[in-house]
Order: structure tokens, then C-alpha cells, then sequence
């Protein structure tokens, strides 16, 4: 540990709370920059609802939701539509404090005039968010889960999932939301850090029962139960890449501004806890990230009035060990430096002359430590506690991986989400000045203009008025005020902008993949004459 700053150069940097050294110049580092803003609940709603604008269906798993103060009106007017339009319709909404966490400050309503307007909602920014009145119950009680995800890398992305997670579950009976008990936190929270005050509480030495229970003892009594539990993996997994691919366009951009691509850098992996609520019908529906979760393996146990001691918690260590070992088996600088050496391997396999092939194959043979092969053969026995194959295995006597890859793994599945990933590229494009995470006037002029987006109908002076209407109003929610100009949710709203305009009658994801291919078009253009030019 190094309190007072770090002193030596290390293959992992393991931060406590947030990305925040950048004299870090190689090695792994456990956060990402800019992925504690991005899941702060507002960022979160916001980045997601940019994808339930592109793809309604897809992103369907996250409750409708409303971001306070600024779109209070709407959301009172889009309510009493739906009331409107459907009379039985009784909803509960759930209010929840901007960046706050273990529950705090949240609370139900009824009704949008019952949001506390006094003070609160001006000083403290929030999302109000469609109340899920029908979870999926055990016990007669409402849990959720906390899954931890590993975000490998973003570029090109990877993406790992644990295959056990933790059930968190409230203290009293559930009963859907009425005036009479919706302040009945132990009811409709399923927060550990608010139920663990309730008389009722079950701290557990079994994983299978108590207040805090692995997920996978939850699934095998669903199994118990018929449920189609493979399908619930499947719409989990999903919802986890969908939410990620939501994120990326940001944190690329962050990314870019703290580690320059060209410069000598770390690379980042991050753990994330998702937590998401089952619906009774097993839909999976996400209630948000976290960028730093817990990884406590002991919870605190008051034995006399005001003395506490540490107990160890049997199901935090049997999940979150495992995740913690395994993030640093599939981060371990050693394997990477096999891996570059295996690499090596295969581009002289593939580009020496067949009559030299043999010489320098063998040659990089003996430059590899390991090979694939061996490796594999490595992860597959890690379990049996072997040495394998005669060599020395670091991961020898440790249990198989509890990580499963879901992405690339899954890929082609879901590349056509990704729509904002390629507007952020082009946005990353136009930044200019390294280090920058906004987009000045002149920036977006070239932009315009190097994708040939001016035309008679669209002038630049109708570029600049663009420009000013839509930066002015996203300044003026007061997102981030360090630096001024166009941050990218800014640009993906004008480029949106555009799309609808040059292709009208498509679908929205429609328009904007036309206009994407569009500017891709023009740039490799362009990037094709300067190539030219200089070469002239
Ligand atoms: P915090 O970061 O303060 O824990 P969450 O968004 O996780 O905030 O919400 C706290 C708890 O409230 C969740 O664990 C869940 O039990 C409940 N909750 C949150 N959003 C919803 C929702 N839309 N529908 C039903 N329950 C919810």
C-alpha cells in the first residue's frame, strides 16, 4: 500500500475508489477513468436512454425514467397522459438521489405532485424512476442480485461475467406498493446496508438461506420450481452487454483524454457490480451500477450494545474471492507477455516465406515461454491441482474460473447496438488538443465540413446556431462545468439532429447508421488524399 503516493513502478495498480493517478506510464490499472461518473444514476439514465432512442426493445430492461429538476414538467405531463390513455393504470414511482448509494434518501410515490419539492430536488439532482411493483418473490420476500462484471478492456472490448452472485433480500413480507406502506423501507429496499437494521435480519453460516444468499442457490430453486433457468442466464447476460455497450462511448472519451492513445500508457479493467431486480414473469431488469462494489468478506456483529466485532460472511467470501482471484488470473501481466509471445508466433507463422518458415517458427518457439496449447491445457486441469505438461504453472491448484467471457464471446450478436460507439469515434476525431473531453465551435465547423454535411439547406450558419442552442442547454444542466464546449451526450443529440434531417422518413437508428456511414465515407476519403498528398 502506498498511502502517501506510489513510488515504484508496478505490473497491477489496485485503487481503492477511482482511476485518479495519471503518472502512471505501463501495467494494469483497476479503474477506468470516468467510470464513476458514468453510473452515477443520472449518467446511467441518460447513456441509456440514448439506446432506448435508437433500439426501444432492446433496452427495455431499465425502468422508464425521468431526470430531476429538469424534466419534472415532462414528467408530469408524460404521467398524467398515460393516466390519460389508460385509466387503470396505478403506478408507483421511485425517487432516488443523484450519485447517492445504500438507499439513501430514497422514497416512494404515488403521484408526481408528491415528489419533496422543498429544497431537496434544487440542491440535489435525481432520477424518478417507474416503480417495479411486481418482483419476483422467495420466501414471500422481494431480493435482488448483485452480479460482479469484469470489464476487461474497452478497446477492443471484453467483457467477463461471474457465474455466482450475491441475493440480497428485505426483512419483511412484500405487499405491492400502497399509501399505507409505501415508507416501509424493509419492504421495498433490498438494500444489505438498511435491512441489516431490521430485527429481522438473518446473518447465515449456509449460502442457501438467511438474508444474504448466492445467487446460484436462488436459481437451482427456481430449477426446483420449472423455471426455464438457462433463458434467465441468457436475458442476464444480455442485459449486462447492452448496458456496457451503453456506457462505452463515454468512457472511451474519458479514456482518451487521461491515457492518449500513441503515448505510452497503462491499460484499465475495472470490476463492476450490477445489480438487477427479477420481475415475476424472471424478466431481468437493471436498477444500476457500480462502479466500486463491496468487497467485504465479513460483515460487522453488535454483541453488546455499541461493541462491534468483524464476523466472517461465508457467502461474500464464497463469491467474492473467486472474482477478486480470477480478475487477477485474467489481468496477470505474465500471461499477456505470453500471450504478445504467442502472438509473435502466429504473425511469423503467417508472413514469413514458406522456404523460411520453418527456421524462424522455430526460432519464436523458443522465444515462447508457454504455448497456447500448453496453456489451455493449463486452464482446463487448473482445477485438478496438477502441474501440467512438465512446466511450472503459476495457476496450478486453483479452482477453475468462476469469470465466464461473454463478449467478444457473444459479438456478433450485438454489434449492431452499436451505433454511438462509432458518433463517439467520430466526436474523438474532431477533439483535437489531446486531453480534452469537450468539443469547441471550430471542432465541430471542421467536422461538418470534413464529413461534407453543409449544404444548401443546411448553411453554416445554421452549423453554428446548431452548435450554441444545443452546448448552451447542456451546460446549463450543469453536468460538468470544468471545461466548456460540446461533451459527447451534446454531440450524439446534434448528430441525431442531422440524421433525422438528411433521412427523413427512416426509423432513428436508420437515419443515424446512414449518416454514420455517410461521414466514415467522406473521412476514409479524406484520410485517402492526405495519404496521397503526403506521399506526393
Ligand atoms: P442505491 O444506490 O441507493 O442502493 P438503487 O437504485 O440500488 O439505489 O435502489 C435501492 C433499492 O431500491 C434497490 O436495491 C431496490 O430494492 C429498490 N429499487 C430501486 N429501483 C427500483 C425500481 N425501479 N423498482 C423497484 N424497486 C427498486
Amino acid at each position: 500500500q502506498f498511502p502517501f503516493g506510489r513510488r515504484l513502478p508496478c505490473d497491477i495498480y489496485w485503487h481503492g475508489v477511482s482511476f485518479h493517478d495519471n503518472d502512471i506510464f505501463s501495467g494494469q490499472v483497476n479503474k477506468f477513468p470516468g467510470m464513476t461518473e458514468m453510473v452515477r444514476k443520472i449518467t446511467l439514465s441518460r447513456a441509456v436512454r440514448t439506446m432506448q432512442d435508437l433500439f426501444p426493445l432492446e433496452y427495455n430492461f431499465y425502468p422508464r425514467s425521468w431526470i430531476l429538476p429538469e424534466e419534472f414538467p415532462l414528467f408530469v405531463d408524460e404521467v398524467r397522459m398515460m393516466k390519460d390513455s389508460d385509466p387503470s393504470w396505478k403506478p408507483t414511482f421511485i425517487v432516488k438521489p443523484d450519485g447517492g448509494c445504500q438507499g439513501d434518501g430514497i422514497y416512494l410515490i404515488k403521484d408526481p405532485s408528491d415528489i419533496r419539492l422543498t429544497g431537496s430536488i434544487q440542491s440535489r439532482p435525481a432520477v424518478v424512476q417507474e416503480y417495479i411493483c411486481k418482483p419476483l418473490l422467495v420466501d414471500k420476500l422481494k431480493f435482488d442480485i448483485r452480479l460482479y462484471v469484469l470489464l476487461k478492456s474497452l478497446e477492443p472490448l471484453e467483457i467477463y461475467i461471474a457465474k455466482d452472485g450475491l441475493s440480497r433480500f428485505c426483512t419483511e413480507p412484500y405487499q405491492e406498493p400502497t399509501l399505507k406502506n409505501l415508507h416501509q423501507v424493509f419492504m421495498h429496499l433490498t438494500n444489505y446496508s438498511l435491512n441489516i437494521h431490521s430485527g429481522n435480519f438473518i446473518h447465515s453460516d449456509n449460502v442457501n438461506t438467511g438474508s444474504k444468499r448466492t445467487f446460484s442457490s436462488i436459481l437451482c430453486r427456481l430449477s426446483s420450481r420449472g423455471a426455464d433457468v438457462k433463458k434467465l442466464w441468457s436475458d442476464i447476460i444480455s442485459l449486462v452487454i447492452k448496458t456496457i455497450i451503453a456506457l462505452t462511448p463515454e468512457l472511451k472519451v474519458y479514456y482518451q483524454s487521461d491515457i492518449p492513445a500513441g503515448k505510452p500508457g497503462p491499460t484499465c479493467f475495472q470490476i463492476l457490480g450490477f445489480d438487477i431486480l427479477l420481475m415475476k414473469n424472471l424478466k431481468p431488469m437493471l436498477l444500476e451500477v457500480n462502479a466500486n462494489p463491496s468487497m467485504r468478506i465479513e460483515h460487522e456483529q453488535e454483541l453488546s450494545p455499541g461493541v462491534f466485532e468483524n464476523v466472517p460472511s461465508p457467502v461474500d467470501e464464497e463469491v467474492k474471492v473467486a472474482v477478486i482471484r480470477d480478475t487477477l488470473r485474467l489481468v496477470d501481466p505474465q500471461k499477456k507477455k505470453r500471450k504478445d509471445v504467442q502472438r509473435h508466433v502466429e504473425s511469423c507463422k503467417t508472413t514469413v516465406n514458406v522456404r523460411y518458415n520453418y527456421v524462424l517458427w522455430y526460432r519464436c518457439q523458443t522465444l515462447e515461454e508457454a504455448s497456447e496449447a500448453k496453456e489451455e491445457a493449463r486452464e482446463a486441469g487448473a482445477g485438478d491441482g496438477g502441474e501440467r505438461g512438465g512446466s511450472r504453472s503459476p495457476e496450478a491448484g486453483l479452482p477453475s474460473l468462476c469469470l465466464k467471457q461473454v463478449f467478444p464471446k457473444y459479438a456478433r450478436q450485438f454489434s449492431y447496438l452499436r451505433l454511438v460507439d462509432r458518433v463517439a469515434a467520430l466526436f474523438i476525431r474532431f477533439l483535437g488538443v489531446k486531453g480534452t473531453t469537450k468539443l469547441g465551435p471550430t471542432g465541430f465547423r471542421t467536422f461538418i465540413r470534413n464529413c461534407k454535411l453543409s449544404n444548401s439547406n443546411f448553411s453554416m450558419a445554421s452549423v453554428d446556431i446548431l452548435y450554441i442552442d444545443i452546448t448552451r442547454r447542456w451546460n446549463s444542466m450543469g453536468i460538468d462545468h470544468k471545461e466548456s464546449g460540446m461533451g459527447l451526450q451534446a454531440f450524439v443529440e446534434a448528430f441525431f439532429c442531422l440524421a433525422q434531417k438528411k433521412y427523413k422518413s427512416l426509423p432513428l437508428h436508420k437515419q443515424v447508421a446512414s449518416l454514420i456511414d455517410f461521414c466514415e465515407y467522406h473521412l476514409a476519403a479524406l484520410d485517402e488524399k492526405r495519404l496521397v498528398c503526403g506521399r506526393g
